[in-house]
């Protein structure tokens, strides 16, 4: 079964083309984020219009490096929610146009659990077969989300259940904020990563409120990071830090392509500590909070998944306790972290394999809830 994935949800224009959910036969991603980078986030509008302009050139470069030809396809996927509401429609209306056209059927994909997907693409824990799996953690840490998923798998179909997310702030848009504070580029997420290797993560203390809108029977696990990004502010305030943090940022903005070499120049070794000691507590406290649902519901497997999940410390901290713990952990590889179509390609397999087809009347649901 060949499926042609298409994703437009916020950024990153992208199209694949996946067999039977397993198997990538091309991953296009047209990047917008060097445009979005002059403004310092995701202009919604200029979103749009990308979108408008790369759609046809992605999806016709998804089939041609995928060797085949648009009548070998099966169906057509794509993202119908969360994501930006004009972005969305980009996506949704040429993937509805194609299915038509194509006399294929159109599959809606919920963009988390795209990236849930992503992590299982290539893993054993993928099954196709009429069974029942123990159910999967999942941790889908993003720009926008910082969710937790029970996952389970009946009769080849997958059911989720969230059991804890961010009452504020994602993860990745603590990162992002954190990182322009700081005067770094946009996305933050990834300088802040290899920036952390400088510092002393042990330098500086964050706290983390608890926060459970559970009942004692039924708790939840959940996250807050807006906290440590005012306590950051606070930091840089308290000691005399803002002044160079804007120095740093017109310094980088004049270069074209800035290295790792540098913002690591431009960053004295306060700062770097201040880094490091702010991925320390972020990652900890995601492992924590994870390790605790996993104890809660007896999940023995862990699912990594979103922007976030790239990042090293977090990967390393995971494959860490989930060995300590005997429990088995799947990350996507980082090209499949962030958002790409392969993941929605790959969602759609168990859909379409219980012709769980959209109707041609699909809209975009920008608040779109995964379980
Ligand atoms: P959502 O999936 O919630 O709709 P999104 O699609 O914008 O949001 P992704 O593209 O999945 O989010 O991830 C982007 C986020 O991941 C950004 O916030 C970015 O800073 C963060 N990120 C990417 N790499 C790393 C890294 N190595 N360390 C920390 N954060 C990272
Ligand atoms: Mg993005
Ligand atoms: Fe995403």
């Amino acid at each position: 079964g060949l499926i042609l994935g298409i994703e437009s949800s916020c950024d990153e224009t992208a199209a694949a083309v996946v067999r039977s959910g397993h198997d990538i036969l091309s991953n296009v991603v047209s990047s917008q984020v060097a445009m979005h980078a002059l403004y310092g986030g995701v202009v919604p509008e200029l979103a749009s219009r990308e979108h408008l302009r790369n759609v046809v050139p992605v999806v016709r470069e998804a089939i041609r490096s995928a060797g085949i030809t648009y009548a070998d396809l099966d169906a057509v996927a794509v993202t119908s929610g969360p994501g930006l509401a004009g972005a969305l429609l980009v996506g949704i209306s040429f993937a509805k146009s194609l299915s038509f056209g194509l006399g294929k059927p159109l599959l809606a994909i919920n963009h988390l659990e795209g990236h849930i997907h992503a992590a299982l693409l290539q893993s054993s824990t993928q099954v196709d077969e009429a069974t029942t799996t123990e159910p999967t953690l999942a941790l889908v840490v993003s720009g926008g989300h910082t969710h937790l998923y029970l996952a389970s798998q009946t009769s080849g179909a997958w059911h989720y259940r969230n059991i804890g997310r961010t009452v504020d702030d994602a993860a990745g848009e603590a990162y992002d904020k954190v990182a322009k504070l700081l005067g770094l580029p946009y996305p933050g997420g990834p300088w802040m990563d290899r920036l952390s290797a400088f510092g002393n993560p042990e330098a500086v203390r964050f706290t983390f409120s608890t926060i459970d809108r559970g009942t004692p029977g039924e708790p939840t696990f959940d996250f807050s990071f807006s906290g440590i990004k005012t306590a950051v502010l606070r930091y840089l305030e308290t000691h005399s830090l803002r002044e160079a943090s804007a120095t740093r940022h017109t310094a980088l903005s004049a270069i074209a392509s800035p290295t790792l070499e540098d913002a690591r120049a431009l960053c004295d070794p306060q700062t770097l500590d201040l880094i490091a000691s702010f991925q320390h507590a972020v990652v900890s406290n995601l492992v924590r909070q994870t390790l605790r649902a996993a104890e809660h519901t007896g999940a023995r497997s862990l699912v990594i998944s979103g922007g976030v999940a790239s990042n090293r410390a977090l990967r390393a901290r995971f494959t860490e306790v989930a060995q300590q713990r005997g429990l088995t952990v799947a990350f996507p590889p980082p090209a499949l972290s962030t958002d790409n179509a392969a993941m929605i390609a790959a969602a759609a397999w168990p859909r379409f394999l219980h012709a769980d087809f959209a109707p041609a009347t699909l809209n975009a649901t920008p608040q779109l809830r995964l379980g």
